[in-house]
């Protein structure tokens, strides 16, 4: 690629695409593409679906391939549900991750259009600025003040200032002061960069540090089911054996060979209902779904294991200015120290960006407009320096020249601004005094200080060799968004601590949180405080404060570790680029997504797409309720799976001839195709619980399978197993003719229960007929139900009920089997009666 194209228009979108065709895409590691036949090899490998295979082939060696055929049917039908669920899930992943994948402004055809870097191609014309990581390679064609931290690349922690390439001059050097490199990151400036190389010939992808990325953890979760499905699977193998020798002892008068298949067989049907294969496939189904309904609502989770630590928040350390409030400043008072608010607002405006982006700058002008004083007329003069704003100094100023005369005009914090100003003891008490006022309003204040050198000599070489006169006070409101009050309320109920970080006035804050109903709005901790303060007097001290004022980014890393250290689990938000090393070392590190940098988004866990506080609180209710919907799923599988195991474990004991048991292999992968949506589809659909923002944040170390659950999980499973089993045995009544109407009558009842089962457990507060009621909209549920239903008329009443052993039932007894299925199960409704009548007790 040659540098003599710099003209402004950029490519075109035909050469773009041309470009991308030659180059590909710029990605150091091109994603891999997963073949569908690979995938459902994967799937057929799990043991659930080696063990159906072995059923199915015993099938065929019995010499009943019709059974064996069925089976394997069904096996195909659990299989496409697993792949397609795969599918989806890596769908829902890889389009979660283009959203949250960085961005870069480039102009195609002449205009600015921002794309997804993995589309930049070489010829690019890229416009970077502050907080942005560069993503290739390229030229520099104009920039200003363009500061660059290349320590990624060559380890040099400090900034390189770069100049355009026509300024450059010729040096030894390897890296060039006119050439951006990807992977390195803008400190301050803008610039616009002709793409040079893209991907994995940039210098970044050339020293292949990306390729060792850190790989990730399993998640807390993960590992917890993947000791659920150990445990599961050895309690598997045990039955396998009893199951085996029981129907080796009940069938003595059958030849060796057969005894031993059928042996086989009962062991295979149990160890498959055994085999806990949907616990795994929960955690991903529900994590991933979540995720990427959480995206609708505006927040986008990088990480997944995220979504379930969102659940266990229990504190949320928030930005006041654009989070809380609304960062739609508004100039509301000015205090002039002689009397001409003209003036001061004069200074003011000379002290802005003359093309300001700070909220704050807008106001500013818009008032010096409604003043009659137009950016024009401002700026006319000849901008001779620049003191530029830092949050360490919390002020700037701007040397102009105007009618022949140097005038310095400097704003800031009125701290800051009132260190750098010639006063008298009175005057300076006057002015402090009016700043605590307009503070206490809520408001932002901001002093502006004048100056007048006789000649660009004596102008101060820094803002603190500065000596001024003060012009006067501005406050500005920021009024908190509407919602913040209600959510600080909810947060407060459901145990969560709101803490406000600000680089503002303690007093503006105080004025600002009581306003919002913040609990501990008086107690400030500024930033002086925190500097002074040892590791271990701070970790007592947040243990009540809720504001932290006059903060600097740096601060926010020792403010996340003393709430963790103290076991808190944190979420903090963040938006500059130094904010980035905070962000990853919390729990849950927030990113804005409109007004933060690049650098912050790559180091958050959740990306804030409308950067307000209320999408925050409802992420972490959001988050609350996920986990509680894998702990109902994780107990439902349990419950479902014990009436199937103790089916297949009893018959045998009890003596049950191999033909007449309640479920041959063939309905366990029936029941199996049941499950499977259920769980997936049905219980992650499950609304929040209504006291869900009521309770305390989970304890972190708590177990997913919890006591309670396994007791309530093992008596419903009991039950359902008690109700089937029962009425199976009852219709059997220890003939083997009486086989497929028995069989008919155990199935239905557990079917149903299926269905009973999932209202009830909907919530452990609330009746099922409230479950039903809220889902009453909710068209998959009617989807799923009625499937059931269809499900089980097909296979009782359609010529297919042969095939499947089974035989139709009368209407009084389907209705019989309706009845008995609803009191296996309601009777559940009564425990949460009991528990609302005692409302003390704990559940
Ligand atoms: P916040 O967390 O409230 O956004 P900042 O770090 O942006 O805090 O600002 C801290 C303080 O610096 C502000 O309270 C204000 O006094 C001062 N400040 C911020 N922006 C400007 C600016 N453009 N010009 C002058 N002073 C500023
Ligand atoms: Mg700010």
């Amino acid at each position: 690629m040659t540098n003599s194209k710099t003209d402004t228009a950029g490519l075109t979108a035909a050469e773009a695409k041309r470009l991308q065709e030659q180059y590909g895409k710029n990605e150091l590691t091109p994603r891999k593409k997963e073949c569908f036949f690979k995938k459902a090899l994967h799937t057929i490998c799990e043991p659930m679906f080696l063990l159906l295979i072995v059923a199915a082939v015993i099938y065929f060696i019995l010499g009943e391939p019709r059974d064996g055929a069925i089976m394997l049917i069904f096996v195909v039908g659990v299989i496409s549900i697993d792949v397609i669920q795969e599918w989806k899930t890596d769908k829902t992943l890889n389009a979660l991750k283009d959203l949250s994948a960085p961005h870069i402004s480039v102009i195609r055809d002449g205009v600015e259009r921002t794309i997804a870097s993995a589309d930049l191609v070489p010829g690019d014309l890229m416009m970077i600025c502050e907080g942005v990581k560069i993503p290739a390679d390229g030229v520099i064609v104009k920039c200003s003040d363009l500061c660059v931290d290349e320590s990624s690349l060559t380890g040099e922690a400090e900034g390189v200032w770069k100049v355009p390439a026509e300024n450059a001059e010729p040096t030894d050097d390897y890296w060039r002061r006119d050439y951006c490199y990807a992977g390195t990151l803008v400190t301050q400036g803008t610039a616009t960069v002709l793409v040079d190389r893209i991907g994995s010939s940039t210098e970044y992808g050339k020293i292949g540090a990306h390729v060792a990325a850190a790989p990730e953890e399993p998640a807390p979760l993960q590992r917890q089911t993947e000791s659920l499905v150990r445990l599961c699977a050895g309690i598997a193998a045990l039955l396998f054996a009893l199951v085996g020798i029981f129907t080796w002892l009940n069938i003595p008068d059958h030849s060796f060979g057969d005894r031993l298949i059928e042996s086989v067989l009962s062991g295979v049907t149990l160890a498959m209902a055994m085999i806990p294969e949907e616990f795994p496939v929960i955690l991903t189904v529900f994590l991933s779904m979540g995720a990427w309904r959480l995206a609708k609502k505006q927040s986008l989770v990088r990480r997944l294991p995220s979504v379930e630590t969102l659940g266990a928040v229990s504190v949320l350390c928030v930005d006041k200015t654009g989070t809380i409030t609304m960062n739609r400043m508004a100039v509301q008072e000015t205090w002039a120290a002689d009397g001409d608010s003209c003036a001061l607002c004069e200074v003011m405006g000379l002290a802005c960006e003359t093309e300001a982006y700070d909220p704050m700058e807008h106001a500013m002008l818009a008032h010096c407009e409604s003043l009659g004083l137009s950016g024009n007329d401002l700026f006319s003069g000849e901008l001779v320096r620049e003191y530029a704003f830092t949050s360490e100094l919390k002020m700037m100023g701007h040397i102009w020249r105007r009618n022949n005369r140097l005038v310095i005009a400097a704003k800031g914090s009125a701290e800051r601004i009132l260190t750098i100003c010639d006063l008298t003891e009175e005057e300076r008490e006057t002015a402090e005094r009016k700043i605590t006022e307009l503070a206490q309003e809520g408001l932002r204040v901001i002093a502006v200080a004048a100056g007048s050198p006789a000649s660009e000599a004596e102008i101060p070489p820094r803002i603190t060799d500065c000596r001024l006169r003060l012009c006067g006070l501005v406050g500005l409101a920021d009024p908190p968004r509407e919602s913040v009050k209600s959510d600080i309320a909810v947060c407060g109920r459901a145990g969560i601590r709101v803490v406000m970080i600000t680089g503002d006035n303690g007093l503006t804050a105080s004025a600002i949180a009581k306003k919002i109903g913040m609990p501990n709005s008086d107690r400030i901790l500024t930033g002086d405080m925190l500097s002074e303060m040892g590791d271990e007097e701070l970790r007592e001290k947040v243990r009540n404060v809720s504001i932290f004022s006059r903060v600097i980014p740096e601060h926010k890393m020792r403010i996340v570790k003393a709430f963790k250290d103290n076991g808190e689990i944190v979420a903090m938000t963040g938006d500059g680029v130094n904010d980035a090393p905070a962000l990853k070392y919390a729990d849950i590190g927030i990113a804005m997504g409109k007004r933060g940098s690049e650098v912050s988004r790559e180091a958050a866990d959740l990306i804030l797409m409308d950067d307000n506080f209320t999408t925050i609180v409802e992420t972490v209710k959001d988050g609350r309720r996920i986990y509680d919907n894998i702990r109902k799923a994780v107990g439902y599988v349990f419950t479902i799976h014990i009436p199937i195991a103790f089916a297949s474990l009893l018959a045998p004991i009890l003596g049950v001839a191999p033909a007449a048991l309640l479920l041959l292999p063939l309905h366990v992968v029936l029941m199996e195709l049941l499950i499977d949506p259920t769980c997936s589809i049905v219980l992650e659909r499950q609304p929040a619980e209504t006291d869900i923002m009521d309770r305390r944040p989970r304890d972190p170390a708590a177990k997913l399978l919890t006591a309670g659950i396994l007791v309530k999980s093992v008596l419903q499973g009991l039950s359902i197993f008690a109700a089937s089993f029962g009425a199976y045995l009852m219709m059997l009544d220890g003939s083997a003719a009486n086989a497929p109407a028995a069989r008919s009558m155990g199935l239905t009842i557990m079917m149903l229960s299926n269905l009973f089962l999932v209202q009830v457990n909907s919530s452990e507060r609330d009746f099922a007929i409230q479950s039903v009621k809220r889902l009453a909209k909710d068209w998959v549920m009617w989807a799923v139900t009625f499937g059931t239903l269809a499900m089980l008329g097909v296979i009782l009443y359609s010529p297919l009920n042969g095939l499947l052993k089974l035989a139709p039932l009368s209407a009084p007894l389907f209705f019989k089997a309706v009845g008995i299925a609803a009191a296996a199960v309601f009777w559940y409704e009564l425990v949460k009666l009991v528990k609302k009548l005692r409302p003390d007790s704990e559940m």
